[in-house]
């Protein structure tokens, strides 16, 4: 096959140019990262699981009238995505108290909050994606006005189907971070739900035992990490089998 250009690489995800104009193949590594990439680790099948639950939520969105980048798997670890224009923001979405706004406002991890709380976070990592307000982000020029009314309507929408679909298979949505991206259309340009979402960027509570079942298993050494997105995976019923096991060619004897 021939060499596709690689676009970018990120700590999780590799980009390659697509084979239409306008399209890029978004290819899932088995790499996990945390705390600014100060710790790092090869979570065997992790891109197999992340690949393929990214993709049921984005359909799960588009099928709800949520625009998404997603086009349509490739295979175990490539999906098809349209090219956007990533605004550099991170923006998450809190139900429940945990990781920094546990540490920086000092509320107990596992606080309900009394509504969901929108935050957004600068895109750089040599300064660790620091928070910054919609006064930053409007004087900076990273978003405008109508894009922050459009990523908060967005946001909630996001948190409402993801939160009820992850209730219905007793899983607690703690928190998440999404990035948007603007998806021209000649003039007309809209915003849609980018990059990934997965365990990687969420954080899931076994709503009976309290159990994390998200990328905490690996930043606090909790166990397995592959094991715990299986489990989400296998709740979701979108993976019936084991992904770590599927991702290496077995010799039959
Ligand atoms: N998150 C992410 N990428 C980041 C920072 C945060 O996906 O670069 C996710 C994280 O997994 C969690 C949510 O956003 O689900 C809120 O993260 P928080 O601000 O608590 O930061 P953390 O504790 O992860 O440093």
């Amino acid at each position: 096959m021939a060499r596709r250009k690689k676009i970018y690489e990120g700590k999780a995800k590799v980009l390659y140019e697509g084979p239409e104009p306008g399209t890029f193949v978004q290819y899932f590594k088995d790499d996990a990262t945390a705390f600014n990439a100060e710790k790092k680790a090869i979570i065997e099948g992790k891109g197999v699981l992340n690949n393929r639950l990214s993709e049921f939520f984005m359909t799960g969105l588009t099928a709800i009238g949520v625009p998404t980048h997603f086009i349509k798997r490739l295979n175990m670890r490539e999906q098809l995505i349209r090219q956007v224009e990533i605004i550099p923001l991170e923006v998450v979405v809190r139900n429940v108290a945990a990781g920094s706004i546990s540490k920086r406002l000092g509320i107990a991890e596992g606080t309900p909050l009394p509504r969901p709380i929108i935050e957004f976070y600068y895109k750089d990592d040599d300064l660790g994606d620091p928070i910054v307000s919609e006064e930053h982000i409007l004087a900076f020029g990273w978003a405008t006005h109508q894009d922050l009314d459009d990523m908060v309507a967005l946001a909630v929408r996001v948190n409402d189907f993801m939160s009820g679909l992850l209730l219905g298979v007793g899983i607690k949505l703690v928190d998440f971070k999404i990035e948007i991206g603007r998806l021209w259309d000649n003039d007309f340009m809209r915003l849609v739900v980018a990059d990934e979402i997965s365990p990687d960027s969420c954080r899931l509570w076994d709503i009976k035992t309290g159990n994390k079942l998200d990328k905490d298993v690996f930043r606090q050494d909790l166990g397995d990490l592959a094991d715990a997105y299986t489990e989400v995976a296998k709740r979701l019923g979108v993976m019936p089998t084991n992904a770590a096991q599927m991702t290496k060619p077995t010799l039959i004897n």
